[in-house]
């Protein structure tokens, strides 16, 4: 790829909105006044009023307004301008007709107090897409109340909690958890009331089963919160194994699911072993990941685990839907009402127009387009783990680093060749760590023009470091101060700030 393709908006250097401001000029004009016209302070009393707070805010033409609004989304990169492959976050293209299901009037009016009777179709669709994840994770009873990925961790490790307490008249408190694990992961348990300790990984990026065994030797085991395909992209084949140890030592085996696109339709985490499982419908079922827009994490668990769940319930008796509060044993409810609604419609609204084939096919195609990228950069880039990846690969900056090209500005530099940066420094096992997850719904022309990219980057940090190390070069703003950015956000605009800017 030359240079001369590298992205650059036409409408870069365009002026804000706020330089333009004129004072006196509108962007409106109101009809004729036709009822008595009245002081503005028989209408609001003055202490009511902001008149003060609404200084200084630019005064500017309608055309000026559209423009300002249309340039600065231009200056944003979306699902819908390239590619986004972010490993861990699964940032698929999800199809427009799911958010079409999604806005079907009867379905978004529908209040959430609306008595049982006249919500048969919102529990219906409900109850099938719960049939659907516990066919799809192999474990047989589901909630679908979990707000995100951690609640549903939260929720999981709850389950298990609850379950060893009724099982064994007291609680156990050690839950393990791998050095690869999301951060969320010892999160979560530490929430639940547990104690994390860390499993190793090995020097191929697999469960140190060793050291797992060491540590259940010592007792206590509550359970083991286990990501797979893991945070390297690498399936955990001693699975099977890894859940017996866990199992004989008293504990439970808690599955992340964030990862679950590399296996829908192809195997299935119940068949392993597995006790309970969060699904991230937000990353593997059709809601659009990365708008901090509501997700949901629902759990599925084992028969054994079942009376634990939240409640209500959604249940079926007969050709009714029953929201069933019936449960003694259930650690109680976990969000207001049943969960972000939403986001199940498009969940199901994806599981019926894939079709079992189709879910296997996305899965093969989200598996294959992985690899085809660790196939022709793994000779550019060092992969840490010679394994074949999953859905995800992880390459590292080790070569690059001997020219003082790092991780972050590889990354960086991705953003003048038009690509969204792949995830950056996770999982924390490796230094460096660049993990690439392309997903099912990039084609292979994409695939080629960003394998070219790495490519040229790494030619570039061999032969001119100091561009990559100077990037992006093609955006608004180079790079942010991101310690500030974190601790003093500024989230909105303020003329004063307008103001310092300007003198600064
Ligand atoms: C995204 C992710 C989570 C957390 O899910 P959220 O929906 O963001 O809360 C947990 N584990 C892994 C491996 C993830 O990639």
């Amino acid at each position: 790829m030359s240079i001369k393709k590298v992205r650059q908006h036409p409408t870069q250097n365009e002026s804000l909105i706020f330089e333009r401001s004129q004072k006196g000029r509108i962007g409106y004009s109101l009809p004729k006044l036709d009822v008595e016209s009245k002081n503005l302070d028989e209408i609001i009393p003055v202490d009511l009023r902001r008149d003060d707070d609404l200084e200084g805010f630019p005064e500017v033409s309608e055309v000026d307004v559209v423009r300002h609004f249309t340039r600065m989304s231009t200056w944003n990169y979306s699902i819908d301008l390239g590619m986004y492959p972010l490993g861990s976050c699964t940032m698929k293209y999800n199809s427009r007709l799911n958010e079409k299901v999604a806005r079907i009037a009867g379905f978004i009016n529908l209040h959430p107090l609306v008595p049982e009777e006249e919500a048969q179709g919102a529990l219906e669709l409900m109850y099938e897409l719960q049939q659907n994840l516990a066919e799809i994770t192999g474990l047989p009873a589901v909630t679908l109340q979990p707000a995100a990925g951690a609640h549903g961790e939260l929720t999981g490790v709850l389950l298990i909690r609850a379950f060893l307490e009724k099982r064994d008249g007291k609680a156990r408190r050690t839950m393990l958890v791998p050095d690869s694990a999301h951060g969320t992961n010892p999160a979560s348990a530490q929430m639940a009331g547990f104690t994390v300790k860390t499993v190793k990984s090995t020097s191929q990026g697999l469960t140190d089963i060793e050291h797992l065994k060491a540590l259940c030797k010592e007792g206590d085991i509550a359970g083991l919160m286990l990501t797979n395909p893991n945070t390297a992209g690498i399936f955990e084949k001693n699975i099977k194994e890894i859940c017996k140890i866990v199992h004989d030592a008293g504990g439970l085996v808690y599955m992340d699911g964030a990862n679950m696109n590399a296996l829908v339709g192809v195997a299935r985490p119940g068949d392993m072993g597995v006790d309970v499982i969060h699904l991230n419908l937000h990353k593997t079922f059709s809601t659009p990941h990365g708008g901090g827009g509501p997700g949901a994490g629902p759990c599925c668990c084992s028969a054994e685990l079942e009376p634990f769940l939240p409640v209500p319930r959604i249940v079926k008796e007969v050709d009714r839907f029953k929201l069933d509060f019936n449960y003694p044993d259930s650690i109680g409810r976990i969000k207001a009402f049943y969960g972000n609604f939403g986001v199940m419609i498009r969940a199901l609204a994806y599981i019926y127009t894939h079709g079992a084939d189709g879910l296997r096919e996305a899965t093969e195609a989200a598996v294959l387009n992985a690899r085809y990228i660790s196939y022709h950069l793994e000779d550019t880039f060092e992969k840490p783990f010679k394994s074949d990846c999953m859905h995800e690969v992880l390459f590292t900056h080790k070569k690059q680093a001997r020219k003082g090209v790092h991780t972050i500005d590889i990354a960086k530099r991705l953003i003048d060749y038009g690509f969204h940066p792949m995830t950056i420094y996770f999982p924390l096992i490796v230094e460096g760590a660049m993990l690439i997850e392309p997903t099912e719904s990039v084609g292979r022309q994409d695939l080629d023009a960003f394998i070219e990219a790495m490519k040229a980057i790494a030619k570039e940090a061999e032969e001119n470091p100091q561009l990559v190390i100077d990037a992006p070069h093609s955006t608004r703003i180079g790079r942010l101060d991101e310690a500030t950015a974190a601790r003093k956000p500024i989230l909105r605009w303020k003329p004063e700030i307008e103001a310092a800017s300007k003198t600064a």
